[in-house]
């Protein structure tokens, strides 16, 4: 059983590249996947497919992609291929929040748990971006001033059997 991880570490660069696509789906969520095999870090974008569902099936997907992802099952295959073939692990599951903080939801827990079996990915850190329109030069600012923080990191934690926050540290090559 993998250990849970107690605090997320990241290259800098992963994290710029997930900023950059959720910025880039504005206003819809985006959602994605980082591999890693130990030391690289490979981030994975997945087409987020819930306008699809919801515009088909609005009773069993009553949102839209301003408020929820689905990932493709295509992309998603292909990660896991990806990870079998060259041996990379899922590291974190990510996906956006537009005009929202970056909180884990009641629906992000149900997405990533098996009801009360525990998480879908054990080991893998859930990560939240938040990205605004209006208030993104702020943000910028205040986050180079180091006053906040614009993603946060959750894993499962087995003796809360809940997703709890854990610190990002965020590193950048030399
Ligand atoms: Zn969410």
């Amino acid at each position: 059983m993998m250990k849970e991880p107690e605090v997320l570490e990241l290259h800098s660069e992963t994290l710029d590249q997930i900023y950059v696509h959720a910025k880039g789906e504005f206003p819809d969520e985006c959602c994605g996947i980082i591999l890693s095999d130990g030391t690289r870090e490979f981030v994975r974008k997945c087409r987020n497919v819930q306008n699809e569902r919801h515009a088909k099936d609005p009773d069993r997907y009553p949102r839209d992609a301003r408020t929820a992802y689905l990932m493709a099952e295509d992309d998603l295959n292909k990660i896991h291929q990806e990870g079998r073939d060259k041996k990379r692990q899922i590291k974190v599951l990510y996906h956006s929040h537009p005009n929202h903080d970056a909180y884990f939801s009641e629906k992000d827990k149900a997405d990533a748990t098996w009801g009360d079996w525990g998480p879908t990915y054990p080991g893998a850190v859930y990560l939240v971006v938040s990205v605004y329109d209006w208030r993104r030069f702020y943000l910028w600012l205040l986050e180079k001033l180091g006053l906040v923080k614009t993603a946060k990191a959750f894993a499962w934690n087995e003796d809360d059997t809940d997703f709890v926050e854990v610190p990002i540290h965020a590193k950048r090559e030399a």
